[in-house]
């Protein structure tokens, strides 16, 4: 099957086109140096993938034959920047003042006495590694070494699979010995419009159930990184058609009502976050919401979520969307910005939009939470602390319940200005 014939690609002009200046330039000092200390040195993983999709990507994974943390070092001294060793790992972290970052690995070489005896004894160091990967189409190297420099290694035919669109693991346990690369493999399909070969496709069938034996935060960090992609309602039947989602809400409950209020979901959440015009910085917590949504038919579901939490802002998320769907808050089609801010004020637009979802609230309810939202981060803060002293009103919690009030009046188009709002404060106070 893999018996096509090599050719020989460079990538140097996809290289010089995709690549930043600065990366590049730090790549040619790494050449000069793989040359001086006679180490093979290769550029490896997805950016080899994506420069040869033509995609950007500026995640430089590097790998060395030889000691890693050692040619690590000398770069920095010859270069700058600092080195974090992992012993335990042979791996090493290069940080340039400039805030670029490099990761730089060994290859095992300590199997081959004369590495440089024979070119393909040469390359075995680098063949493990890139033989412990997920899929051929990333477990492509480019050499850096100058005379080599941008040759494309690619030993399990990952170029022939991307030009065949294929997802393609590389050997049959694959799936069995680290089941989060079915994850993976989902989101490198979505990703790219790939599709995993039959085979692969079958071994994921086949071994969904070691999906039980896995720890839940590599679990999750794969469904995180899954479901934060372009597409993850596509992402979430294909998981279910592979049989993963059986694994991981153990009731079989994903039906057609399930994957309309995850659309819903995503639909309204895209809706806000395009009208944003300072979208929130944090990282989206929409993924957690998937979950949630997923889950929301079991008894224990909010439970169950919370093991696939990777940190307290996805905890957080939870808490809020139970905490809105254990208030007692009333909502109506009558309700305006200004009273949806008394109930909404302090949750994020995530929790607020999965509570929506679950609630099934009618057209004109998420129509008016979806306006309050947008209108919300146009605020202006009208008058602060200061002025409710100057006002001489005694500190203490009275100053946040004016300070809100004074927002929600804002929202009510109630008040406009700073003159405005002191003047409703002396009429209520
Ligand atoms: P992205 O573009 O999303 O960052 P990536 O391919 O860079 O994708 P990473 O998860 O950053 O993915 O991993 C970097 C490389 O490490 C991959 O290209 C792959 O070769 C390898 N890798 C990562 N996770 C696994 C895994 N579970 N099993 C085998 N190889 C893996």
């Amino acid at each position: 099957k893999n018996n096509a014939p090599k050719i020989k690609v460079s990538l140097i002009e996809k290289i010089n086109s995709l690549l930043p200046r600065d990366i590049i330039d730090l790549l040619i000092k790494i050449a000069n140096l793989a040359d001086k200390t006679n180490y093979p040195v290769f550029l490896v993983g997805g950016i080899v993938r994506d420069l040869i999709l033509g995609r950007r990507n500026e995640d430089v994974d590097v790998v060395v034959e030889g000691d890693g943390p050692a040619f690590a070092s000398k770069l920095a001294k010859e270069v700058g920047g600092d080195i974090r060793v992992h012993e335990k790992f042979g791996t090493a972290t290069w940080r340039l003042h400039s805030g670029l970052k490099i990761d730089i690995t060994s290859a095992r070489t300590e199997y081959y006495d004369f590495p440089a005896a024979l070119p393909t004894v040469h390359l075995s160091g680098l063949r493990e590694d890139l033989y412990r990967r997920d899929f051929t189409i990333n477990a492509m190297a480019i050499q850096l070494n100058k005379d080599k420099f941008g040759d494309l290694i690619d030993l399990f035919h990952g170029y022939q699979d991307i030009s065949q669109k294929k997802i393609r693991t590389l050997y049959n346990l694959s799936f069995v010995e680290d089941p989060t690369r079915i994850l993976r493999a989902v989101r490198f399909e979505q990703r790219f419009g790939f599709e995993m070969d039959e085979q692969t496709f079958d071994l994921a069938q086949i071994s969904v159930d070691k999906i039980r034996l896995t720890s839940k935060p590599r679990l999750a960090y794969e469904l995180s990184r899954l479901l934060s992609e372009k597409h993850p309602v596509e992402s979430l039947k294909r998981l279910d058609e592979i049989g993963v989602l059986n694994f991981l809400i153990t009731v079989n409950s994903y039906d057609n009502s399930m994957i309309k209020q995850i659309k819903n979901f995503k639909l309204i959440f895209d809706n806000v976050s395009s009208q944003l015009t300072n979208p929130p910085t944090n990282v989206s917590q929409a993924w957690i919401c998937y979950l949630v949504l997923l889950f929301s038919k079991l008894d224990n579901g909010f439970e169950q979520v919370n093991m696939f939490t990777l940190n307290n802002e996805n905890k957080k998320t939870i808490e809020e969307i139970k905490a809105l769907l254990e208030g007692k808050y009333h909502f109506s089609k009558n309700n305006t910005s200004g009273s949806l801010h008394h109930t909404l004020k302090n949750y994020r637009i995530e929790s607020i939009l999965c509570f929506t979802i679950l609630k099934q609230f009618p057209n004109k309810i998420a129509e008016n939470i979806t306006r309050y939202l947008i209108e919300r981060q146009a605020i202006p803060k009208l008058i602060n602390g200061n002025d409710l002293k100057a006002l001489n009103i005694n500190p203490g919690p009275i100053y946040s319940k004016i300070l809100q009030q004074i927002e929600c009046d804002y929202l009510d188009k109630k008040v406009s200005s700073k003159e405005e709002a002191i003047l409703m404060i002396k009429e209520n106070y």
